[in-house]
């Protein structure tokens, strides 16, 4: 289960979704919605038992996250701060973050998302795969990332009729039981749908 949170919309939520789901998974993402100095209430996080806080801070401080991370038994996972295995590298030796969420658009693509994949790997850093409103086409992409042997917590990839009434691909992402298989296909997997891209196209131009 994943909760945005923000100053206001925190501490009592999350204490409210432990009581009613004791045994659930709970990741809670910020977004950068805190500063260093609301450390004291982002502590009384600790205990509900949180997989993780995702990106609390700003994206351009992994100082003070090394700092939050010192004083926080809850792993904190950066999301926005990491664009390139030399992010992750510095976030790493920093200790800034335990976990890291890889989204290939960010990072500026596959080759940079399977570095950092491995060298999360080589440093016991584990890794999941957050979505970007994907068309099918991304989510493809998602879902052959997240077979990496270090993408071991429950990734954001949805099923397609999650976000869309007709997807690009087919077939079309099925989500069941919170689980995808994986195609077995070559390439992406999947094939592109070009009359659904045809049908959704509103503009098109040739360059020479
Ligand atoms: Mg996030």
């Amino acid at each position: 289960m994943k909760v945005k949170i923000k100053p206001g919309w925190d501490v009592e939520v999350i204490r409210t979704l432990r009581e009613k789901f004791p045994d659930v998974a709970i990741m809670a993402d910020a977004n950068s919605a805190y500063r260093l100095e609301d450390i004291n209430l982002l502590k009384q996080l600790d205990e509900f038992d949180l997989m993780m806080i995702e990106q609390p801070l700003a994206s351009d401080d992994i100082i003070d996250h090394a700092r939050l991370q010192k004083e926080l038994n809850t792993p904190i996972c950066l999301d926005e701060s990491i664009h390139s295995l030399e992010d992750a590298r510095k976030a790493v030796e920093l200790g800034s973050t335990e976990i890291i969420n890889i989204k290939i658009g960010r990072v500026g693509g596959l080759t940079e998302a399977k570095k950092i994949h491995d060298y999360c790997s080589q440093n016991h850093i584990p890794v999941w795969c957050g979505g970007m409103l994907e068309s099918g086409i991304g989510r493809a992409h998602n879902i052959a990332l997240t077979t990496l042997s270090n993408f071991t917590l429950p990734g954001d990839t949805a099923g397609s009729n999650r976000y869309w009434e007709k997807d690009v691909i087919l077939p079309e992402v099925v989500a069941e039981n919170g689980h995808i298989e994986v195609p077995k296909s070559v390439g992406i997997g999947y094939e592109v749908d070009r009359e659904a891209i045809e049908a959704f196209t509103v503009e098109k131009k040739h360059y020479r």
